[in-house]
């Protein structure tokens, strides 16, 4: 199975790798070409607005809504949380605009800007997983399509709609594969 990463900006070696350990043949995706070759797309962490204004200016943003649209698994990390939202409740702009979920953008202020929690995430793995937050989102509110994953103080921090999943955490960046392994089996699961 192949799964494309897209490789403009942020964590992407992190996401190869664990795609890697967690049995999956990773693609950098930075052209049109490659992006038709994969089974599934994660959009990283890294800037939203930089990743965003490269969806835009070339053809790939336009290609990704197309082939989500018609089942394609999008796992979106953090800043791809963000990419993925329909609304972004502290921005007038909206990216991908796929998932039913109301995001808030660096949402922990400058105080919490990053920090890390163990808790289990039930649908992926019985045990605690580590939740790295690095200048995170979250959703204040999902549509009742949305399975909310994980709450953390009332907010939403995991999230999948169908063939679309959301974190605004990054398991990436630990050591534990159990989230990637999670996406992947959507990815065999006809998931549309
Ligand atoms: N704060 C970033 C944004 O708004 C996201 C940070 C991240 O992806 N680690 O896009």
């Amino acid at each position: 199975m192949k799964v494309g990463v897209l490789a403009f900006q942020g964590a992407v070696r992190e996401h190869m790798n664990m795609l890697k350990r967690a049995g999956a043949e990773p693609v950098a995706v930075k052209r049109e070409k490659e992006l038709y070759e994969v089974d599934a797309l994660i959009l990283p962490g890294g800037e939203s607005t930089v990743i965003g204004k490269f969806l835009r200016e070339t053809e790939l943003g336009r290609i990704i809504i197309e082939r989500a649209k018609s089942g394609m698994p999008v796992w979106g990390t953090c800043a791809g949380m963000i990419l993925l939202a329909k609304r972004i409740v502290n921005e007038n702009y909206v990216h991908l605009g796929l998932m039913d979920i109301w995001v808030r953008r660096n949402a922990y202020g400058s105080q919490l800007d990053s920090f890390i929690v163990r808790r289990p995430v039930l649908a992926v793995s019985p045990k605690p997983l580590e939740l790295v937050f690095i200048r995170a989102p979250y959703a204040e509110k999902a549509s009742p399509g949305v399975e909310v994953l994980l709450e953390l103080d009332g907010k939403i921090v995991a999230a999948r709609q169908n063939n679309l999943l959301a974190t605004a955490f990054h398991p990436e960046v630990t050591d534990d594969p159990s989230f990637h392994k999670f996406f992947l089996e959507m990815v065999s699961s006809d998931c549309e």
